[in-house]
C-alpha cells in the first residue's frame, strides 16, 4: 500500500460521527453568521462551478472514463452541459428567485398587505449515486447554493474517480465555511446520516431511501428522495417507426447503457407489432454499436462487478434465458454486456420484477396497445413512462390514465433536459422534485408574512360576544356586502 493509500484510509477512517457533528457545527455556526444569506455570496458560489467545470473539464471526463467508460461525448452532453445550463439558469433567475413574492390578503385581515419569503433551510446534506456521478453531485448542490444553505456533499463510492475529482475540485474552488464534501461509503454515511440536517437530499435506490428516510425522521427532517423504478415505453403501431427506434434506443443504451434512473425498463406493444419493432432496433442497434458491440467506444461499461452479477442473474433466470432476440453477450473480465432485446417475456421473472438498470430491455407484448396501461398500472408508480404514436386520443388517455414521475411522449428521457419541469419521482419512484426553480424551492422555506397596521382593529374578534357580532360574522363569511349592511343594522 502506497503512503499516500494509507494516508487516505486514515483520513475517511476517522470520518465517524463525532466527526460528521463537528462539521455540521461548524457549518451551523457559518450558516448563522449569515454568510450564505447574501446574494453575492449564492452568485459567487454559482460562478465558481462553472469556472471548475470549464477549467477541469477533461479531468471530468476521464474520470466519468474510469468509472464508467463513459463515452466522452456522453459525459459532455448529459453531465456537463446540462449542469452549466442548470448553473446559468439558477445564475439568470437567482435574483427573481429570492424576491419575496406579493400575495392577496383576505377580508378577515383587512387591511393587511402579505408577502411569501423563500429562506434558506440551514445546513443540508446531499447524498448522491454512481451513474451520473457528475451532474446528480452538483446539480442539488446549485437548488442548495443558490436557496442560501450550508451543505455537505457525499458522492457515491461506486465511482470513486468523480468522488476524489468532486472533493478536490469542490475543495479548492467553493467556500468551505459553507460547502464540504465527504467521500465514503455506508459508514461514512451512517454518520452523516446520525446527525441532524435541515435537510437531506438523496438520490439513489429505493432500499437506502427507506434507510435515508428513517434517520430523518428521528429529527423530523425533511427529504427529497430521487429513486428509480421500472419505466415503460408504450410502442403504437401508427408511428415513424425509425425516429421512435432511436431515441429508444438514444434513451437506453446511449443513457450510460442503461445504467440511467429514466432509462427505458421494458417496451409493450402489440403481438403484430412486434416483430417489426424488433427488426428496428436490431438494425439501429447495428449502425450505432458495430457488430461487436462489446467492444465498441460508445457504450459504457457495467459499473461493477456486482452489479455485472446482477445483470447476469436476470438473464440466468430460466424464464428469460430462452427469449434473447438480439445481443445476450457478455465479457466479465472487461465488465460488458451487449445492447440485448428479449421478446415475450412472463410478468412473473425476476427481470419484470425488479429495476433492470443495465442494458437489457425485455419486450412485453399485449394484444390491444389499451392493455398496457394495465400492465404498467399493475406496478409500483415508475420514474418516467414513455409513448410512441400519432394517435391523440392514446396520448390524452395516457396522460390521464399513467401516473409516473413525468411522462414524455413520442421521445424517452429528455424531460430532464427542460428546467422549467419538475423532475422527480412519485410513490416508490421518489418524494420531491428539482430542477430550475423547483430545486431552488426544494432547500426553501416558504415563510408566510402577513403585515398589519394599527388601523382597521375591529371588536367583531374581542369579547364580549354579542348577538350583532355573530350575525356580523355569518355575513362577513357568507360574502356579500348587502348581508353585511343588513347585519350591521339588524336586519337578518
Ligand atoms: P449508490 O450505490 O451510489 O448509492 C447511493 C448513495 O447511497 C451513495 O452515496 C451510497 O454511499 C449511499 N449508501 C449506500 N448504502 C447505504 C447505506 N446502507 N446507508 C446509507 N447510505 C448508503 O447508488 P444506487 O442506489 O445503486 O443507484 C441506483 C439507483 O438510483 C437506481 O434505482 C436508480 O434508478 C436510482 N437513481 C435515481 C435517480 C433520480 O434522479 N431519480 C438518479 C440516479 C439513480
Amino acid at each position: 500500500m502506497s503512503s499516500s493509500t494509507n494516508a487516505d484510509e486514515k483520513k475517511k477512517e476517522s470520518f465517524n460521527a463525532e466527526a460528521a457533528s463537528l462539521l455540521v457545527n461548524n457549518l451551523r455556526a457559518t450558516f448563522a453568521s449569515g454568510t450564505t444569506r447574501s446574494y453575492e455570496w449564492r452568485a459567487s458560489q454559482l460562478k465558481a462551478l462553472i469556472i471548475l467545470c470549464d477549467a477541469h473539464e477533461q479531468q471530468i471526463i476521464d474520470a466519468l472514463y474510469s468509472d464508467l467508460a463513459k463515452p466522452p461525448l456522453e459525459t459532455v452532453a448529459y453531465e456537463i452541459a446540462m449542469f452549466k445550463n442548470s448553473c446559468k439558469a439558477a445564475l439568470k433567475e437567482l435574483k427573481r428567485w429570492m424576491t419575496s413574492e406579493k400575495v392577496k390578503t383576505s377580508i378577515a385581515t383587512f387591511p393587511s398587505t402579505a408577502e411569501i419569503v423563500s429562506e434558506p433551510l440551514g445546513v443540508v446534506l446531499v447524498i448522491s449515486a454512481w451513474n451520473y456521478p457528475f451532474l446528480l453531485s452538483l446539480e442539488p448542490v446549485i437548488g442548495a447554493i443558490a436557496a442560501g444553505n450550508a451543505l455537505v456533499l457525499k458522492p457515491s463510492e461506486i465511482a470513486p474517480a468523480t468522488s476524489s475529482l468532486l472533493a478536490k475540485l469542490l475543495g479548492e474552488y467553493l467556500d468551505n465555511s459553507c460547502i464540504r464534501v465527504v467521500e465514503g461509503a455506508v459508514d461514512e454515511t451512517s454518520a452523516l446520516l446520525q446527525q441532524k440536517w435541515d435537510k437531506i437530499f438523496y438520490t439513489g435506490n429505493g432500499r437506502v431511501g427507506r434507510i435515508v428516510m428513517a434517520a430523518a425522521a428521528i429529527h423530523l427532517t425533511p427529504v427529497v428522495l430521487e429513486l428509480g423504478g421500472k419505466s415503460p415505453v408504450v410502442v403504437d403501431s401508427n408511428i415513424d417507426l425509425k425516429v421512435a427506434t432511436r431515441r429508444i434506443i438514444a434513451g437506453k443504451w446511449g443513457c450510460n447503457n442503461g445504467q440511467a434512473c429514466v432509462s427505458p425498463d421494458y417496451i409493450i406493444t402489440t403481438k403484430d407489432y412486434a416483430p417489426k419493432l424488433v427488426d428496428s432496433l436490431k438494425a439501429e442497434l447495428e449502425k450505432f454499436y458495430g457488430k461487436n458491440p462489446l467492444e465498441s467506444k460508445d457504450l459504457s461499461r457495467i459499473v461493477n462487478s456486482n452489479h455485472f452479477g446482477r445483470l447476469t442473474k436476470f438473464l440466468d433466470d430460466e424464464k428469460v434465458s430462452g427469449k434473447i432476440v438480439f445481443g445476450g453477450e457478455k465479457d466479465e473480465s472487461k465488465l460488458r454486456i451487449s445492447p440485448t432485446i428479449l421478446l415475450d417475456i412472463p410478468r412473473n421473472s425476476l427481470i419484470m420484477r425488479e429495476e433492470i438498470f443495465g442494458p437489457l430491455l425485455p419486450i412485453i407484448t399485449v394484444d390491444k396497445l389499451e392493455e398496457s396501461f394495465d400492465v404498467i398500472n399493475s406496478g409500483t408508480k415508475p420514474l418516467a413512462a414513455y409513448l410512441f404514436t400519432t394517435n391523440n386520443k392514446l396520448k390524452e388517455q395516457f396522460v390521464m390514465n399513467i401516473s409516473a414521475g413525468g411522462l414524455v411522449v413520442n421521445d424517452t428521457a429528455l424531460h430532464l433536459a427542460v428546467n422549467t419541469l419538475p423532475f422527480g419521482g412519485v410513490g416508490e419512484s421518489g418524494v420531491g422534485a428539482y430542477h430550475g426553480k423547483f430545486s431552488f424551492d426544494a432547500f426553501s422555506h416558504k415563510k408566510a408574512v402577513l403585515y398589519r397596521s394599527f388601523l382597521g382593529d375591529a371588536p367583531i374578534r374581542y369579547p364580549p360576544y354579542t348577538n350583532i357580532k355573530m350575525r356580523l360574522l355569518k355575513a362577513l363569511v357568507g360574502g356579500g356586502l348587502l348581508g353585511i349592511i343588513r347585519a350591521l343594522f339588524g336586519l337578518s
